[in-house]
């Protein structure tokens, strides 16, 4: 008998009978910790899926596209990234992407729930491939929000590698949150938050870059197509004091990533320029 995972998509029209479905293959781990609902499953198209309180957060087959769209586009833009900080990605893939590059000297990735890092490294090793053992980086588990208001660390590059705005999530994504990042962020430092399908959820990128328009100098989304983040293109929120970091020449990017020295299989500067093109509807649901 074939078992189905029916995401309970978080979108403004879910009322309307919108599911996104993957055959259950096999259920590798299902638990409830203090925080959220935990699982694991396999998956013939996706490999081993991930999934929190009943939204799909990251699988094998596509975090590729994800991980290094919110890791390589603000580092690359910054150009001088050493310190960078990320709140939640508990599976690893961010502070894996981020350790990539030679002249980050130190990666805090701050989650509030240590079940979904064991888990993720027992069940998804592929995601974090051995950066939790690395000496520059460092996983501390705690609220993200109170992280920032406590550190007195300075990070040139925040991402926020978070669930949806819901549950213990739901904090990652106010005004008082955004604003203990930019204190904690060095001089012409560089934001990214995870900002959800603006196709599945029309209001939540322009209510963050509104948001992140009154804290910082310059906010806006760029894009990624993620295929389990479903009804299409991914949009990542932008936030710098310096507005020079959203408009580095193409050329200064290639040379930047020829110099990190890594391979990519979705990141390349000509898609980092691109990803800031965005469609006329969401341009125009930004001047609202
Ligand atoms: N890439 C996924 C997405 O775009 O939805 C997110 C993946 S990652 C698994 C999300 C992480 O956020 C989870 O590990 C969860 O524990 C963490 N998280 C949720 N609320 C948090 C909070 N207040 N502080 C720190 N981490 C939090």
């Amino acid at each position: 008998m074939t078992t189905w995972y029916d995401e309970v998509l978080y979108t403004k029209w879910y009322d309307k009978g919108y599911a996104q479905r993957f055959q259950i293959d096999r259920v590798l781990f299902e638990d409830k910790s203090e925080h959220q609902d935990v699982l694991v499953f396999e998956n013939a198209m996706y490999g081993r899926v991930l999934a929190i309180d009943g939204i799909i957060q990251t699988t094998e087959h596509d975090e590729f596209a994800y991980h290094e769209m919110m890791v390589h586009v603000p580092i690359l833009a910054h150009g001088n990234a050493s310190k960078v900080l990320i709140i939640g990605g508990g599976d690893g893939g961010i502070m894996r992407e981020a350790l990539r590059h030679p002249n980050v000297s130190l990666c805090h990735m701050v989650d509030i729930d240590d079940m979904v890092v064991e888990i993720s490294k027992k069940y998804l090793p592929s995601l974090s491939d051995g950066v939790f053992d690395n000496p520059r980086g460092k996983v501390i588990i705690d609220d993200g929000c109170k992280f920032v208001k406590e550190t007195t660390e300075k990070y040139d590059v925040v991402i926020v590698d978070s669930t949806d705005p819901l549950g213990p999530g739901a904090v990652l994504f106010t005004e008082e949150f955004y604003n203990d990042c930019r204190s904690c962020m060095s001089p012409g430092g560089i934001m990214v938050t995870q900002s959800g399908v603006p196709f599945a959820q029309p209001d939540e990128f322009p209510t963050t870059v509104a948001r992140l328009g009154k804290i910082f100098k310059d906010s806006t989304v760029y894009l990624a197509s993620v295929p389990t983040y479903a009804c299409g293109l991914m949009a990542l929120g932008w936030s710098s004091d310096d507005a020079k970091h959203r408009d580095v020449a193409l050329a200064t990017l290639e040379e930047r990533f020829k110099k990190a020295g890594f391979k990519s299989r979705y990141y390349t500067p000509a898609i980092h320029k691109a990803a800031f093109a965005l469609p006329a509807w969401m341009n125009d649901a930004l001047k609202k």
